[in-house]
């Protein structure tokens, strides 16, 4: 078989391959490196399984490589992982497995290379590529694998419902394959998860979230949640984004489907940033639509506060999918929150003001804003589109004007609360945060310019309105 190997894989799997004969056990590559070396996806490491003692073959092709470079060796149930600087190896024997009803941890025996096969997920993971001396090079496809590459199809080696009620974690991965490689997942396979959905109750949320992030970064990441959505997968771990589906009419108002919305948000966000919590943002920035939609006589249906409810769910969505609880949480609750503020802009004339308290509540997140924000912009109708990108372009412009004048973005007070604390022996106390924040309100309204001696003067003002004397 050719596939597209540097020399210096070529050079690593000579030096498999002697060691493996010297032990006298046959060694091939499998999974997901054979596999995207024949698409040509770019790969960092290579599973190599091994028909016998899979750990002593990593300890023997580890001291090939030592002294030089240092080879890092790491030794987990059953595998041994080789990471060369530039290839990370994981080598295992073969084996054969079987599984219980509420486990998808399998009971493992030594097994051969075609039992090995069978326990892999699908056709396209279950080539092999022998480093034997009598068929070096030759592929090992008993599924037919390399043809489903070329027809850019996922399905299981075995029964899809014996697969996949085995270990659910695999219909997660069928929509992630699909959504990262562009693949169909086929039929049969596809009938399958939405028969056996509810078995994804067995795997651990972190597993589910591991796919979820991987579908968020890839390519067009709406195909993934598509998928998801459509096998049953979606309502059960995460009813929220479900409950966007659906476009109501009544009295001649309509709405747009904001589960479609949303993934055309996700795509278009994606062209231009690979950021995984900009996406997370672009996905949750509708999510509090279904718990605030109301339809008003007259006017049609209405979403007030969504962005408000939306940033309050963020948190708990992220509690339930394990996603982290940090500042990048926090990034993403404050892109909710404020994603209607600049669009909010174009419509009416827009203030100095305005933009500059856009730019305080966004501070350093601006340009993370008017990505998601721009990415909101999607309809039908092009001169619609065309007339918001246009209104958009003028409040990033005035964005970018304001903040060279005034500079907000980072904004920091020019008169701290110690200053004022002192000016006037005030220990802490309502009074210093009725003087920071009426400076800061002047500012934000230009009514004075962001600088020292203008909030200087503001706040000798402002104390004397509230009886307070310098000490001298
Ligand atoms: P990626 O590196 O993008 O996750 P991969 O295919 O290399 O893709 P790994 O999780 O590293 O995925 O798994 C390596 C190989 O192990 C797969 O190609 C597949 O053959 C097999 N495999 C992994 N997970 C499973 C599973 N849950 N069920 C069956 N086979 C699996």
């Amino acid at each position: 078989m050719q596939i597209d190997c540097t020399e210096r894989e070529l050079f690593i799997f000579k030096k498999i391959a002697t060691a493996a004969r010297e032990a006298g056990v046959e060694c091939y590559l499998i999974g997901g490196f054979v596999r995207d070396k024949i698409i040509g996806r770019p790969t960092k490491d290579a599973d190599i399984v091994c028909l016998g003692d899979g750990i002593a073959l990593a300890h023997a092709v580890a001291a090939r490589f030592n002294p030089a470079p240092p080879v890092a060796f790491f030794k987990t149930f059953g595998t041994a992982q080789v990471k060369l600087p530039d290839l990370e190896l994981e080598f295992v024997g073969a084996r054969r497995e079987s599984y219980s009803q509420n486990s998808r941890k399998p009971a493992v025996e030594p097994g051969t290379l075609i039992d090995d096969q069978n326990r892999r997920d699908f056709t396209i993971n279950a080539l092999a590529i022998s480093l034997n001396q009598a068929d070096y090079g030759s592929l090992i496809d008993p599924f037919n694998g390399l043809l489903d590459i070329e027809r850019k199809l996922i399905q299981t080696p075995l029964t899809p419902g014996q697969t996949f009620s085995d270990d659910p974690l695999r219909m997660m991965r069928a929509i992630r394959f699909a959504t990262q490689l562009n693949f169909t997942i086929a039929p049969e396979t596809f009938a399958s998860i939405q028969e056996n959905a509810e078995r994804i109750s067995i795997v651990s949320q972190e597993r589910i979230t591991d796919e979820l992030n991987k579908i968020m970064l890839s390519h067009r990441p709406s195909t993934g949640w598509d998928l998801l959505s459509k096998s049953g997968l979606l309502s059960l771990i995460f009813p929220q984004m479900m409950a966007l589906h659906g476009a109501e009419y009544q009295d001649g108002h309509g709405h747009k489907d904001n589960f479609y919305h949303t993934l055309q948000v996700l795509d278009n966000i994606s062209v231009n940033t690979n950021d995984l919590w900009l996406r997370w943002a672009a996905l949750l920035h509708d999510i509090g639509k279904p718990a605030t939609k109301k339809f008003e006589e007259g006017h049609g249906w209405t979403f007030h506060g969504h962005e408000v409810t939306g940033a309050r769910m963020v948190p708990k969505i992220f509690a339930r999918l394990k996603l982290p609880l940090n500042e990048k949480m926090k990034l993403v609750q404050k892109l909710v929150a404020l994603h209607l503020r600049p669009i909010s802009l174009t419509k009416e004339n827009i203030t100095d003001s305005a933009i500059r308290r856009l730019l305080f509540d966004a501070g350093e997140d601006i340009d993370s804003l008017m990505l998601l924000c721009s990415a909101d912009i999607t309809s039908k109708n092009k001169f619609k589109v065309k007339r918001y990108l246009q209104n958009f372009a003028l409040v990033k412009q005035r964005l970018q004007e304001v903040e060279e004048s005034d500079r907000i973005r980072n904004w920091q007070p020019p008169v701290t609360g110690e200053m004022i604390m002192e000016k006037f022996g005030l220990p802490p106390s309502r009074a210093v945060g009725v003087i920071k924040d009426a400076i800061r309100e002047a500012i934000l309204d230009g009514a004075i310019p962001n600088d020292f001696d203008a909030a200087y003067q503001f706040m000798l003002q402002k104390a004397q309105e509230l009886n307070l004397r310098p000490i001298e």
